[in-house]
């Protein structure tokens, strides 16, 4: 069985999380698009873990884990991330974790370029997250970017690495007067990153569909939610690769598969990191009571997150972009602390109420249209059961699923990994 597990809103809506609960239930975990920009918090029994690159099986040890060829992976933020886990005691060997030949090796001087970027756009900036995503995924489609079947064959490597940082360096030098990328530091940052990998890496397609013929359970665990998708999120402020389900299979390196499902990892009120028009949103007193009562601070950046009430006409296309077969609805406790609750339920353009996620540069002239419903006004994280909630908790439940035509499967109260209520 194939499933995948995407984000329906924005970003951050617990699927590390739900990955993590979830993945019990599976054999494989693939990451498919993507790079350490991601910061997926995962607590159980054995602390809290905050994974960047890793897929979210990696804490479970009979799971095998796959990093897909649809990655951008930072071989030294890899290492890193490798020898924490490591040294909490995880297992991590070939066996349970396997990387794509194809999968495209973010290079230090594409951080370097998302940087000089960010400083150059000054007060007009994106928000990026200088990990050097968008510039790696433009060489990638540039055919200019180094892959990690490369890794496997160094002297073929070495002799290309002259002839990309004469081309890197028009831009960097050239373009932003910045210091020279040399052909040295580039060789020994391979021998010293890439070396440990190689045994790791490998063609995963041809491991994932043997296991998918041995009838293994895989899923497919995005980073980042649907409005952050290149093609149908909110362009230009989204991330550079496809958050989107129906991508899965091919970011993983089974173009031949389909999915048998996707669960759709929907967050009970809206949050977002970093610009980019967000209709709902919430400011000053109001914004900050629902920011901290949520936590809201960003898992690989600390950046305080933007937030507003759960937004049915962004959520309603985030399910159809997704194809969204369940939904996971995180995050309910927040909620908690709240007499009544607002839920924007419509936009209004132009004097006219519309119930469509509009076109990007169409958003900037959209204002919230609120409605409000009753509060549970007590705590529920310690519920387990649908009989557990309050009877207006479950009508939160209710609403959300009836608007956007979606069945909400599972309701998460709390972080850790058992604080959840299956709703049927
Ligand atoms: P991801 O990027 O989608 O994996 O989400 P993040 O890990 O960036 O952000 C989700 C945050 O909410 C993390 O700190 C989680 O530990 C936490 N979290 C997830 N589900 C719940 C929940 O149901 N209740 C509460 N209170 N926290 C949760
Ligand atoms: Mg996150």
């Amino acid at each position: 069985m194939l499933t995948s597990i995407c984000g329906i809103n924005w970003g951050d809506e617990g699927k590390g999380r739900m990955v993590d609960l979830l993945s019990e239930k599976f054999d494989v975990v693939c990451r498919y698009q993507g790079g350490n920009n991601a910061g997926h918090t995962v607590i159980n029994e054995r602390g809290k873990f905050i994974l960047n690159l890793l897929p979210s099986g990696i804490l479970r040890e009979d799971v095998v884990n796959v990093m897909g060829n649809g990655m951008v992976i930072d071989i030294k933020h890899l290492a890193g991330e490798m020898a924490k886990l490591k040294e909490a005691g995880v297992k991590i060997s070939p066996k349970n974790l396997k990387i794509s030949d194809r999968a495209v090796i973010t290079m230090p001087y594409n951080v370097l370029q998302d940087c000089l970027e960010e400083d150059r756009l000054a007060g007009k900036k994106f928000g990026s997250t200088r990990r050097g995503i968008a510039p790696v995924y433009a060489d990638k489609y540039f055919k200019k970017a180094f892959r990690m079947g490369e890794l496997l064959d160094p002297e073929r490597l070495y002799k290309r690495v002259a002839d990309i940082v004469e081309w890197k360096n028009l831009t960097v030098v050239g373009g932003y007067h910045a210091e020279k990328v040399t052909v040295e530091e580039i060789v020994s940052y391979f021998k010293e990153y890439g070396e440990p990998l190689k045994e790791y890496i490998c063609d995963v397609g041809l491991y994932l569909n043997e296991a998918n013929k041995a009838g293994k359970n895989i899923m497919f665990e995005a980073q980042l939610g649907a409005l952050r998708d290149i093609d149908f999120g909110i362009y230009p402020y989204t991330s550079s690769s496809s958050t989107i389900a129906a991508y899965a299979p091919i970011g993983a390196g089974v173009p031949n598969l389909q999915l048998d499902n996707s669960i759709g990892i929907m967050k009970a009120y809206s949050t977002c990191v970093g610009e980019g028009p967000f209709t709902a949103e919430y400011f000053g007193d109001k914004a900050k009571r629902l920011r901290d009562l949520g936590g809201e601070y960003g898992a690989a950046t600390g950046r305080p997150r933007r937030v507003g009430p759960f937004d049915v006409v962004a959520s309603r296309y985030g399910i159809r972009c997704q194809g969204a077969t369940e939904i996971a609805l995180t995050k309910m406790d927040v909620l908690s602390d709240y007499e009544e609750i607002e839920i924007c339920e419509a936009y209004m353009l132009n004097g006219k109420t519309i119930t469509e996620f509009p076109f990007t540069d169409v958003l900037d002239e959209c204002k919230p249209v609120f409605t409000t419903v009753k509060g549970w006004n007590c705590d529920i994280s310690a519920c387990r059961k649908k009989e557990d909630l309050p009877k207006e908790a479950l009508d939160y439940v209710r609403y959300l699923e009836k608007a956007c035509g979606c069945k909400i499967k599972y309701v998460s109260v709390g972080a850790e990994r058992d604080a959840y209520i299956e709703m049927y």
